[in-house]
């Protein structure tokens, strides 16, 4: 048993008439708490780290009806064709160097992938996505010379341990840009933003997507 109805209905309500998707992220937990949650009514699965995503899930094409995964955590460029073979959708593209490389690859297999482009929202250094508003503007106006790459929308990451205050104004500037990129891109329909600790306040700042994993499936041991 996981959380994940609980945790879904929690969700429903919260969000009311808006439709806002629920991603189980399953890092760190075994394939068989996957299929649990799988069993529970969950279909889209996150994971960080390429391997264990290979290592975890069949293949696309092998797997139970309608699973889904996506690549959350940040990709190196030496690992984009074996991402792109195994996910659904990346969520953590935040360099231009690696949207070319994620186009190269896609052109040689002859497929095209779903993105969102990460947004560093938080300011924190630590933290992977693009620095500021104007660079990811930039990597999307890009993105329109790169036939093989999908742009879906924004992820981001709320500020680590982050306080409600902190939490408000990193969302509120993913929001803001958000809208921006949907004035430049009006195909654009994902704001990813929101994980255990910090999704309702998300969802007051126009979240459709959240990414949960500790809430679900416990603590992770690393
Ligand atoms: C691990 C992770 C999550 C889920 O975090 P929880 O706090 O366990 O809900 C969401 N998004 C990203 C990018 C992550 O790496």
């Amino acid at each position: 048993m996981t959380e994940y109805k609980k945790v879904f209905e929690e969700l429903k309500s919260e969000a009311g008439d808006r439709n806002v998707s629920l991603v189980a992220v399953s890092k760190f937990h075994p394939y068989e708490a996957v299929m649990e949650a799988y069993d529970e009514g969950a279909r889209i699965f996150g994971e960080n780290r390429v391997q264990e995503m290979r290592e975890k899930f069949p293949p696309k094409g092998e797997r139970p009806e309608g699973m889904k995964v996506y690549l959350i955590g940040q990709l190196q460029r030496n690992k984009v064709k074996k991402a792109i073979e195994w996910a659904d959708r990346i969520e953590s593209v935040d360099s231009l160097p690696l949207i070319d490389k994620i186009e190269a690859e896609c052109c040689s297999l002859s497929v095209s992938i779903d993105i969102l482009l990460e947004f560093n929202s938080s300011g924190e250094e630590q933290k992977s996505g693009f620095r500021t508003e104007e660079e990811l503007l930039a990597a999307a106006a890009y993105l329109a010379g790169c036939p093989h790459i999908n742009l879906l929308g924004i992820m981001t990451i709320g500020p680590l341990g982050g306080d409600d205050g902190a939490n408000r104004k990193a969302f509120a500037r993913t929001k803001a840009l958000y809208d921006r990129l949907q004035e430049a891109c009006p195909s654009v329909s994902v704001l990813s933003m929101g994980m255990s600790a910090d999704w309702e306040t998300a969802l007051e700042y126009g979240s459709d997507e959240v990414r949960i994993g500790t809430a679900i499936f416990g603590e992770r041991i690393y």
